[in-house]
């Protein structure tokens, strides 16, 4: 098979990262002998540098004609004083709004190599977390009408949701449950909201095509306390923007590790965006400090989602826990008794790993 990928490093540690990742994929191609087209594109502060904007027409039309795009972080203090439409990030918004990318997944695992780095009580965690967290990401009250009356004392922002809008991400979440454990956990407000009402009909209808799906229902002040109280009772979440805005960045954190988190946008088709959670961390750019295992992890969902390589994909996850078994830890999971290494031998350990299938 060939992989058309767009390769968007950006900014701070975005190049030293995605050099990494491209490392790890080139070893899953050699060993399942598939071949790459891959194409570099300018995006954030060094767009502005070189191109005048921050996501260049060159960039969203390579973007557009690729199978996926991998990118890095954007952003950076030396471009922190220009305003709106010129920052980098601009190009982050630009890129899921034109590439209309609707469905943002976010894995939220904590390996049991790490359980130190979670800020929840070690009975609560045993044994690892392993989360996924679906979030609606075109429509509800971020897109909705909003404005001020007259005299600017009141303002009003409107949370709209068509049925066609919640089918789509619900059905990627029943897809995504079908290669999981199985367990879907739906989250809404409807006791009061009247898109969640929409919301849970829609669910419910849909749960009649996944007979295997465990399906239930949530509303989202529950939700956000069953996460610290009992995150293991989650396998995936679906919700809509605003919801999901918030449960993810939750989700995450409990994971207590920034450098290890990826995610993915989609959109109806397998087309898609990969990018770690994490910014651009201009602090340790170019040090070989950065944890690229992020951005590693995004191209695994990369192959799952967009190329449908699940062997290969398991393959990049099994080859990062092998890697953590054998006690090598960049700096920002480092702890007592393990081997400290840098962004270049965590990126080797991990490729020399995904060598044996
Ligand atoms: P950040 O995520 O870049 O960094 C927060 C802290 O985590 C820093 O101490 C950093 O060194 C550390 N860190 C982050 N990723 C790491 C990794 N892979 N390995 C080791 N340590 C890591 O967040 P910030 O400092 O708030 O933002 C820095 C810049 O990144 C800003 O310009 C911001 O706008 C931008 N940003 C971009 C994105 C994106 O491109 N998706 C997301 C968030 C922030």
């Amino acid at each position: 098979m060939k992989l058309k990928i767009a390769l968007v490093p950006g900014d701070g540690i975005g190049p030293d990262i995605v050099a990494e990742a491209m490392k790890v994929l080139g070893a899953v191609c050699d060993t399942y002998r598939h071949k790459m087209d891959l194409s570099f594109y300018l995006a954030g502060g060094v767009a502005i540098d070189t191109m005048g904007e921050p996501l260049p027409e060159s960039t969203l039309i390579g973007c557009s004609e690729s199978q996926a795009v991998l990118l890095g972080a954007v952003g950076g203090p030396k471009w922190d004083n220009l305003s709106g439409d010129k920052r980098p990030e601009k190009a982050l918004l630009g890129l899921r709004g034109n590439l209309g990318l609707f469905c943002n997944l976010r894995p939220a695992i904590l390996y049991p190599q790490l359980q130190q780095a979670c800020p929840l009580k070690e009975s609560i965690v045993e044994g690892g977390l392993d989360i996924l967290v679906i979030r609606e990401l075109t429509g509800g009250i971020y897109f909705g009408k909003r404005g001020r009356n007259e005299s600017g004392d009141a303002a009003y922002d409107t949370m709209a949701y068509s049925v066609g809008e919640i089918e789509r991400i619900v059905r990627k979440a029943f897809e995504a449950a079908k290669g999981r454990n199985r367990r879907l956990t739906s989250v809404d407000k409807a006791n009061i909201l009247e898109t969640s009402r929409l919301w849970r009909s829609v669910v419910n209808r849909i749960a009649a095509d996944y007979p295997d799906i465990a399906v239930s229902h949530m509303y989202v002040d529950n939700a956000s306390m069953q996460l610290v109280r009992n995150p293991k009772q989650f396998d995936v979440i679906v919700t809509e923007n605003m919801f999901g805005d918030i449960l993810s960045d939750e989700a995450s954190m409990i994971t207590g590790s920034i450098g290890m988190l990826p995610s993915a946008s989609l959109r109806e088709e397998s087309f898609g965006m990969y990018e770690p959670i994490h910014g651009s961390a201009p602090d340790i750019a170019g040090l070989d400090k950065a944890n690229p295992i992020a951005t590693i992890l995004s191209v695994a969902m990369m192959l799952r989602y967009s190329f449908a390589l699940e062997d290969e994909a398991r393959t990049i996850e099994k080859a990062v826990s092998k890697v953590l078994d054998s006690k090598a830890r960049t700096a920002d999971i480092m702890s007592e008794g393990m081997q400290l290494v840098g962004t270049k031998e965590m990126g080797s350990l991990i490729a020399e790993q995904c060598k044996n299938k």
